[in-house]
C-alpha cells in the first residue's frame, strides 16, 4: 500500500480514510515507521524529528476537554468547518507545548521537557482527529532562517541534504517536503513558516495575527508569533487551518475570526488585482536570477488566468521592515526568555554542571543561561536588552514601533488600489549548510520579503512556484547530482482577515504552476 498512500494528500487520506477506503490505524504507523526511521539515523537521515510517537494513540479528545477551556467554541468550530480530519497524523513544531511530548524549541535549556498542558492549536487540531506524530526540529526558540541553531543538530534539506531547509520551522517544512509526515505544524515570528516551506518546495501559510490562540506555544515575539500549516498543498493549508482558528479565552491577543475558513475551489483569477510593490528591487538586491525568474513566470501565468497584475503599488517602508524586526523581535524574546532562569523549567546549572555547584543564586542564574542557551540566542537576548535600557529605549525601540506603524499604513493604502501583495517568498534558495551562519545580517536578509507582513499582523502564503534552474542538486552523498533547479517561493499577501481569498487565489495558481509536490519523497 506504501506507495498509493505515500501519494495522497491529508485531505485525500481523510476522504478515504471517512469512506472506510483506508484505515487510520495503518496511516499512522505507516508514517510513524517513516518518521521514526529518520529519527533514527540522525544526521545521516534528515534529522526533521525530536521525538517520534512510539504508538498510534488511543481516541483522541478525552483530557482536550480538561485542558481547554473554550470547549463549546471548539465543537461549533468544527461543526461549522465541515469535513474532520479523519486520523490523519500531524506533526508539530518542537516549541508548542504537549503533555504527552518533550516540548524543548531546539534548545538545551529545555531538553527532556515535558509540559503538563497541551497547546490550543495542538489540543484543536488533536480534538478534530490529527493525532501527534511527532515534534520537529527547530531553531533554537524559533531564532533563525536555517534550523541550524538547534541543539539537536541541523535539520538537512531534502532536495539537497548539503543545504538548510530554511528555518525556524525547517523540521516541519523538511518533513512534509520528504513524505516524513502528510502535513505540519509551524510557527511564523517574522517568516518562519514562509521561508522554510519556499526553501523547501511546500506550501506555507501566516494567518493573520490574532486567528490562531499562541496559548501553549513558547514565545518568541508576543506580538508577531503565529501558528499554521506547512503542508503539500493549498487545500491542506485550508483543511488544517479551518480546524486551528478562533478565539481562546487563554490567549488574550485571539480573535474570532470573522469568516469560516472554506476549501478553496477557484480555477481562474479574474477581477483580481495583484500588485507588485515597486520596492521589491531595491537598490544592490539580492534577488537569484533563477528566483526572478520562476517570480515572473508565476505573475504570467496569473495575467493568463484572469488576474490584473500592477507594478505600480509602494510600500515605501517596507526596506526598514528588516531592521525594525531585528530590533523589536530580540527586544521581545529578551523579556519573554528572562523565565528561563535555573529555577522554574528544564536546565538548571547548579545540578548538571560538571565543573562544580553553583556558589549563589546570582552564580546559578549565569551559569544556567551561558549553559543552557545557544550563541544566536544569547545573541538576540544581548541585543533586545540593549534596545529596552534606558537612554536607549526611545532611539531603538520607540522608533522600530514607529516603523512598524508607518509599514501597516503602507499595506493599508497598498490595499485600496489591490487585492493582495505578490512577492517572491525569498529572495534566494536553500543555501549550503555553514554558508551564512558566520555573519548573521547575511541570515536574516532571508527574510526580507516576510517581515513586513509580520509587523503589519497580516497574512500571507508561500506556494511553490518552480525551480531555480541555477544551481545544481547535489546527490545523497553529496557527491554526484540528482538533477538540476532547487524550489522557489511564491509570497501572497492580502489585508487582515483575508485567508479566504488568499487561499483560493493560490488555489488557482497552484494548478496552473502544477509543481509536483512528492518530488523531494525519500
Ligand atoms: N528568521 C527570523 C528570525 O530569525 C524569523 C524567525 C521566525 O519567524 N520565527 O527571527
Amino acid at each position: 500500500m506504501s506507495a498509493e498512500v505515500l501519494a495522497l494528500s491529508a485531505a485525500q487520506a481523510s476522504a478515504a480514510i471517512g469512506a472506510g477506503e483506508l484505515d487510520a490505524g495503518e496511516l499512522f504507523s505507516f508514517y510513524r515507521e517513516r518518521a521514526e526511521a529518520d529519527r533514527e539515523a540522525g544526521q545521516e537521515g534528515l534529522n526533521c524529528f525530536t521525538w517520534v510517537a512510539r504508538e498510534a494513540p488511543g481516541k483522541a479528545g478525552t483530557r482536550v476537554r480538561e485542558t481547554v477551556p473554550h470547549w463549546p467554541d471548539t465543537v461549533r468550530m468544527h461543526e461549522s468547518a465541515g469535513s474532520s480530519l479523519a486520523g490523519v497524523p500531524l506533526a508539530v513544531k518542537d516549541l508548542f507545548c504537549t503533555e504527552d511530548a518533550p516540548s524543548q524549541s531546539g534548545s538545551r535549556m529545555l531538553e527532556g521537557y515535558t509540559p503538563p498542558y497541551t497547546a490550543s492549536a495542538v489540543a484543536r487540531l488533536r480534538e478534530a482527529g490529527a493525532p501527534l506524530l511527532a515534534k520537529t526540529n527547530q531553531d533554537e526558540f524559533a531564532m533563525g532562517s536555517s534550523t541550524e541553531n538547534s541543539a539537536f543538530g541541523p535539520t538537512l534539506n531534502p532536495w539537497d541534504r548539503t543545504r538548510v531547509p530554511g528555518g525556524s520551522s525547517g523540521g516541519s517544512a523538511a518533513a512534509v517536503a520528504a513524505g516524513l509526515a502528510p502535513w505540519a505544524l509551524g510557527t511564523d515570528t517574522g517568516g518562519s513558516i514562509r521561508q522554510p516551506a519556499s526553501l523547501c518546495g511546500v506550501v506555507g501559510l501566516k494567518p493573520t495575527y490574532g486567528s490562531v490562540s499562541r496559548y501553549g506555544m513558547i514565545a518568541f515575539a508576543s506580538s508577531l508569533d503565529q501558528a499554521g500549516p506547512l503542508t503539500r498543498d493549498v487545500t491542506d493549508a485550508a483543511l488544517m487551518l479551518a480546524h486551528m482558528i478562533g478565539r481562546d479565552a487563554c490567549d488574550a491577543t485571539s480573535l474570532a475570526h470573522p469568516q469560516q475558513i472554506a476549501l478553496p475551489s477557484a480555477e481562474r483569477l479574474d477581477g483580481v488585482r495583484i500588485g507588485v510593490p515597486a520596492e521589491l528591487e531595491p537598490e544592490g538586491s539580492s534577488i537569484e536570477d533563477g528566483v526572478r525568474r520562476c517570480f515572473h513566470r508565476a505573475l504570467a501565468l496569473a495575467e493568463e488566468l484572469g488576474a490584473q497584475v500592477n507594478t505600480d503599488i509602494s510600500l515605501p517602508h517596507a526596506p526598514y521592515g528588516l531592521s525594525a524586526y531585528y530590533i523589536l523581535a530580540p527586544a521581545e524574546a529578551s523579556s519573554n526568555l528572562a523565565r528561563f532562569d535555573g529555577v522554574r523549567y528544564g536546565l538548571r546549572a547548579a545540578s548538571s554542571s560538571k565543573v562544580e555547584g553553583a556558589t549563589d543564586l546570582l552564580d546559578m542564574y549565569t551559569r544556567t543561561r551561558h549553559d543552557g542557551f545557544g550563541r544566536e540566542v544569547k545573541r538576540r537576548i544581548m541585543l533586545g536588552t540593549y534596545a529596552l535600557s534606558s537612554g536607549y529605549y526611545e532611539a531603538y525601540y520607540g522608533r522600530a514601533q514607529k516603523v512598524r506603524t508607518k509599514i501597516a499604513e503602507d499595506f493599508a493604502t497598498a490595499f485600496a488600489s489591490v487585492d493582495l501583495i505578490a512577492t517572491p517568498t525569498s529572495p534566494g534558495v536553500a543555501f549550503a549548510l555553514g554558508e551564512k551562519t558566520a555573519d548573521p545580517w547575511s541570515m536574516y536578509l532571508s527574510d526580507y520579503f516576510t517581515v513586513p507582513m509580520s509587523l503589519a499582523g497580516i497574512p500571507a502564503i508561500s506556494i511553490p512556484c518552480g525551480l531555480s534552474d541555477e544551481h545544481a542538486r547535489a546527490g545523497a552523498n553529496g557527491a554526484e547530482a540528482n538533477g538540476s533547479g532547487l524550489p522557489v517561493g511564491l509570497q501572497l499577501a492580502g489585508p487582515a482577515f483575508s485567508e479566504n481569498k488568499l487561499l483560493d487565489a493560490a488555489h488557482a495558481l497552484e494548478r496552473a504552476i502544477a509543481f509536483d509536490s512528492t518530488a523531494a519523497h525519500v
